[in-house]
């Protein structure tokens, strides 16, 4: 039985075909417009808006009462629909054809004056105003949308998944340290003094050990802690599709996510996908667009200009060679004419990324036009235009330099330019599968190697001779999904041996009790016919916010922290009761106490 106040229509649906009929909403008060006589009210539920009108004709006593509705006072209204009258239809809104004359309405809750307005879809918000009344900010229909939006992506990897024989199994949040390469968050333990639960890094171990279990297929929304220093676009906690499975390959992994990814989009968006994905080594993305996150919506590849210049006279270009460096240039499409001003502010713009200089050359009509061709021989610059295929017209912008500055550098110019030249085209999706990572990165400053990924990835069969040779140059069977020059995936071909996954952590640097300490639950599993497996684990913060077309993923979150991991909203982190800590067995000592 329907109570008398609760809706029979929500207030986006209504159109002509209602026309006629009583109907009762339940929403909150959009925007109000009191003519003095008419009060127009547009009405907001999830669905839309609609417009309500109280007429003096119907009920002055009503009319009275709709006056002091203010904006999002929460209401129920009853009334009949009746089309607009010609000339007063609003286009731009679904029930922009008919309007409710209202004949009841009832006051669920009345609102203070909101902090900011939710009624001006484009109004610049100050974020933190946003987020200290996140409620509010949610209610607006384009925070309502993303919200939806994330629950089909999300509805949609779960059907994909449960058709394809996946479980969906939750995995502990108080557990022991998972390495990913960041800091644990803690939990002391109030049972055991001096002992701490840590949340997860990721699921990584813990579907691992499913494998072990015979599982075969799982998956898992699965949510991640990582305590690291506060980035523009980082949250302690996010959102990973978590999926691990027996007796794969990679390519098995590579094409089922692939699959997934293509139908998602296809369904639950009007963006485009660029497929199939196209496959690249870790190398070839390094090479030719300096980064293992290239956006391929645009070419403008970079070009290895090393071997032409080997004597080159020009000095900057030859002693950076000498030196072990290279020289790599990206030809810009129509920048030929880029004033000084232009040129000196990307000049500029590479250095913040350690360039010592940007060397220019313009190909206009009337020749060559650049500051170093005097350094240059006919027969350089030549090679220099062939080699990047410059046209008259294109603008060839060099760095030299050791290789990681210099593909830092033009790798982070590839994609502002890409930008500014209007090249990366907002309604397409361009993945790509980067594979055949190093296993291993040698950290300088620690003076030891670490894992590019994490150290439970599998080496590539025919490497792991390297390993007691050259660990530098084993390649990991691991993969990074990308898409518009953000890492979207990352997964691998697990080890699920013993003897090799401890000689990994030896090589990490992990000495025998650290290894029985932290992983000894891992290894022991493994003497109990640990089958072969992999897994990925795409995030789904960072996706939803690309298909969303958003800059930031607090947008897709419905609760996120702020930039600095504050919830605004909460007031967290906040001290605790001294009780608290008793029981925690812990005490507060403050950096200017120790
Ligand atoms: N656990 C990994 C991560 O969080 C993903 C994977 O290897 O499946 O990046």
């Amino acid at each position: 039985m329907k109570a008398t106040w609760q809706r029979t229509h929500e207030c986006g649906i209504l159109r002509p075909e209602h026309i006629g009929q009583t109907v009762r909403l339940n929403g909150w008060v959009h925007r109000i417009r009191d003519l003095g006589g008419l009060v127009f009210v547009d009405l907001r539920d999830r669905t839309g808006l609609v417009q309500v009108v109280f007429d003096p004709s119907i009920d002055t006593a009503l009319v009275e009462r709709a006056s002091d509705l203010r904006v999002e006072y929460c209401v129920a209204i009853e009334g009949e629909v009746r089309r607009r009258r010609p000339g007063a239809e609003n286009p731009k809104l679904a029930t922009g054809e008919i309007e409710v004359f209202a004949r009841a309405l009832h006051i669920f809750s009345p609102s203070k004056t909101p902090p900011f307005q939710l009624n001006e879809e484009n109004l610049e918000v100050d974020e933190s105003i946003r987020l200290r009344y996140r409620y509010l900010d949610l209610r607006r229909p384009a925070m309502y949308q993303r919200l939806e939006l994330r629950h089909r992506i999300v509805k949609y990897m779960r059907d994909f998944l449960s058709a394809r024989g996946f479980l969906e199994i939750e995995t502990p949040i108080l557990i022991k340290s998972t390495p990913e390469g960041a800091r644990d968050y803690l939990v002391p333990s109030r049972l055991y003094p001096g002992k701490f639960y840590a949340l997860p890094q990721s699921p990584q171990q813990l579907k691992q050990l499913l494998m072990v279990a015979g599982v075969e297929r799982y998956f898992q929304i699965a949510r991640c802690f990582r305590d690291e220093d506060p980035r523009a676009d980082r949250q302690p906690e996010f959102t990973q599709l978590d999926l691990e499975m027996s007796f794969v390959t990679q390519d098995d992994i590579l094409n089922l996510i692939e699959e997934l990814y293509i139908g998602m989009i296809e369904t639950c968006t009007d963006k485009r996908v660029l497929k199939p994905f196209p496959r690249l080594t870790y190398d070839e993305a390094i090479a030719r667009y300096g980064t293992d996150k290239p956006d391929l919506r645009f070419r403008l590849e970079l070009h290895d200009l090393t071997d032409l210049l080997r004597q080159t006279e020009f000095q900057a270009f030859r002693s950076a060679i000498e030196a072990g460096g290279m020289v790599k240039a990206l030809c810009l499409p129509n920048c030929a004419d880029y004033s000084r001003k232009q040129i000196d502010e990307l000049t500029e713009f590479v250095k913040r990324f350690g360039a010592k200089g940007l060397a220019t050359i313009a190909f206009t009509a009337d020749g060559v036009r650049s500051p170093i061709a005097k350094f240059l021989s006919e027969g350089e610059l030549q090679a220099i235009r062939e080699r990047t295929g410059a046209q008259v017209g294109d603008l060839v912008a060099i760095v030299a330099d050791a290789p990681k500055v210099v593909n830092e550098c033009l790798s982070r110019l590839r994609h502002r330019m890409g930008h500014e030249l209007g090249l990366a085209d907002p309604n397409l999706m361009a993945f790509a599968w980067v594979v055949d990572f190093p296993l291993l990165e040698w950290d300088e400053d620690e003076g030891r190697w670490n894992p590019s990924h994490h150290p439970f990835t599998a080496p590539r069969e025919e490497d792991i001779p390297l390993l007691d040779t050259d660990p530098g140059k084993v390649r990991a069977n691991c993969y990074d999904l990308v898409c518009n020059g953000h890492e979207l995936a990352s997964g691998s071909i697990r080890i699920h041996r013993r003897d090799l996954q401890d000689k990994i952590f030896h090589l990490l640097g992990y000495s025998d009790a650290e290894i029985q300490e932290r992983f000894g639950h891992l290894l022991e599993a493994f003497e109990y016919g640990a089958p072969p497996h992999g897994g990925i684990a795409p995030g789904i913060d960072r996706l939803v916010m690309l298909l969303a077309g958003d800059e930031t993923i607090r947008n897709v979150i419905a609760f996120p922290k702020n930039t600095a991991m504050v919830d605004l909203m909460f007031g967290a982190p906040s001290p605790v009761s001294e009780e608290q800590l008793r029981e925690l067995h812990l005490r507060i000592v403050c950096d200017d106490e120790t």
